[in-house]
C-alpha cells in the first residue's frame, strides 16, 4: 500500500523528531535560552509509542525514516530505538541528523544496531565562529566525531551548512576544501524563516545562485548537476567538473522543492506535520494513548495526508510568517 497525497505524491519519507532539546543553541534555530520552556515529561512520546506510530507508517509505504530533533543524540537510548525500528519489515533505510557533539561516543553502537547514514551540521571550520554560531559548541568534538562516523561507515555522510550573510558566508570555499579532503558532499542550506527568531533571519539570506557562483570561482570549473534520485531529496546537487566531490544547495526560500516533496513529520509530541511551511497538522499521541488498534492507526494516518498543503509560502508570507512551534527540517 502506498501513502499518496491529493496532489498525487506519494510519500515514502518520515521525518522523526525524538526531542526538541539540544545541547547547542544556534542562532537560526534556538533562543538563546535554549529550546522551548519544557513540557510535561508525560508530553513527550516513549520511544515504544513512536516505534508504534513509525510501524503504522512502514505498513503504509514509508521506506525511509529520519531520526532527528533538536539534537537526537541528547535523548539516552538512541541505539536501543534504532536496533527496534530496524526490524521492521520494509523500511530500507534509516538516517540520523546530528550536530555530531556526540558522535564520537555512539557511532558504533549506532551502526551496530541499524543506522544506515548521517548529516552532520558545520556551518564553519573556525573553532571560535564555530562557539559563536551555536552558542557555545566544540567544533573539536564535532570533528571527532565526524571521525568516528566515518570510521563506523555511517555513509554517505553528508555535511549540512547554513549560509548567513555577514557571519559565515567566507566560509564557503573551506567548507568545499572540507568536503573534497573528507569525501563528504557538503550541502549549502539557505536559511529559513522558522524558529524562533523567524522572518528576522531574513536580513542574513545569502542566495543560492550567488553561493554556487562562489563555488565555481573557487574550484575554477563549472559544476555538472548530477541526475541521482535517492538521497537528494529537496537539494540540488553538482559534481564538480573533473571530478568525483560533489556539493548540494538547498533553497527553500529562492525556490520552492514542494512538487517533489515525499515526506512528513512527527514531532516528539506525536504531533504529524505535514508541510514544513504552514501548520497543517494532527494529533497521533491521543489515538496512541487511547489504544488505537495498529489497522485503525494506519486509517488516521491515510485520511491524514488528505491535509497535505500543495506547497508552502515562504516567499509570499515572508513577512507574516509566525511559527509557535518548532518544525524540524533540512537533515
Ligand atoms: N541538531 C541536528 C542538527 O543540527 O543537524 C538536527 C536538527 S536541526 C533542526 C536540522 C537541520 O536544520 C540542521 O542542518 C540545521 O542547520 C537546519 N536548520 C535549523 N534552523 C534553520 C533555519 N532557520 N534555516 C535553515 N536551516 C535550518
Ligand atoms: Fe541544535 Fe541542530 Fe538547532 Fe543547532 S540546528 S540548535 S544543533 S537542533
Amino acid at each position: 500500500m502506498a501513502l499518496i497525497d491529493p496532489f498525487n505524491r506519494t510519500i515514502n519519507y518520515l521525518r522523526v523528531s525524538i526531542t526538541e532539546k539540544c545541547n547547542y543553541k544556534c542562532s537560526y534555530c534556538m533562543p538563546e535560552e535554549g529550546a522551548h520552556p519544557e513540557g510535561h515529561h508525560s508530553e513527550y512520546l516513549s520511544f515504544d509509542e513512536l516505534t508504534k506510530i513509525i510501524a503504522a507508517f512502514v505498513d503504509l509505504g514509508i521506506t525511509k525514516v529520519r531520526i532527528t530533533g533538536g539534537e537526537p543524540l541528547v535523548r539516552k537510548g538512541v541505539p536501543e530505538f534504532v536496533a527496534q525500528i530496524h526490524k521492521l519489515d520494509g523500511l530500507q533505510e534509516i538516517a540520523l541528523s546530528t550536530n555530531a557533539h556526540f558522535l564520537d561516543k555512539y557511532a558504533k553502537d549506532l551502526k551496530a544496531a541499524g543506522l544506515d547514514r548521517c548529516n552532520i551540521s558545520i556551518d564553519t571550520l573556525k573553532p571560535k565562529l564555530f562557539e559563536h554560531i551555536t552558542r557555545g559548541g566544540d567544533l573539536n568534538k564535532v570533528l571527532a566525531g565526524v571521525d568516528a562516523g566515518i570510521a563506523a561507515g555511517l555513509k554517505p555522510m553528508k555535511f549540512n551548512c547554513v549560509v548567513m550573510q555577514g557571519t559565515n558566508d567566507s566560509e564557503i570555499e573551506a567548507m568545499v576544501d572540507f568536503g573534497i579532503k573528507k569525501s563528504i558532499e557538503v550541502r549549502f542550506i539557505e536559511i529559513m524563516p522558522i524558529g524562533s527568531a523567524g522572518i528576522s533571519l531574513m536580513d542574513q539570506h545569502y542566495p543560492m545562485d550567488k553561493i554556487l557562483a562562489r563555488i565555481k570561482a573557487h574550484v575554477g570549473t563549472d559544476l555538472i548537476p548530477t541526475t541521482e534520485k535517492s538521497h537528494a531529496g529537496p537539494a540540488k546537487n553538482f559534481f564538480i567538473k573533473g571530478s568525483n566531490a560533489k556539493i548540494g544547495v538547498i533553497s527553500a526560500v529562492s525556490q520552492h522543492f514542494c512538487e517533489a516533496c515525499n515526506r512528513v513529520r512527527l514531532t516528539s509530541t506525536g504531533v504529524l506535520a505535514l508541510c514544513l511551511g504552514q501548520e497543517h497538522s494532527i494529533d497521533l499521541r491521543s489515538p496512541v494513548r487511547e489504544g488505537v488498534s495498529h489497522e485503525e492507526l494506519k486509517d488516521i494516518i491515510v485520511k491524514a495526508m488528505l491535509k497535505k498543503p500543495e506547497r508552502h509560502f515562504f516567499n509570499e508570507n515572508v513577512h507574516n510568517i509566525e511559527f509557535k512551534q518548532m518544525v524540524s527540517l533540512g537533515g
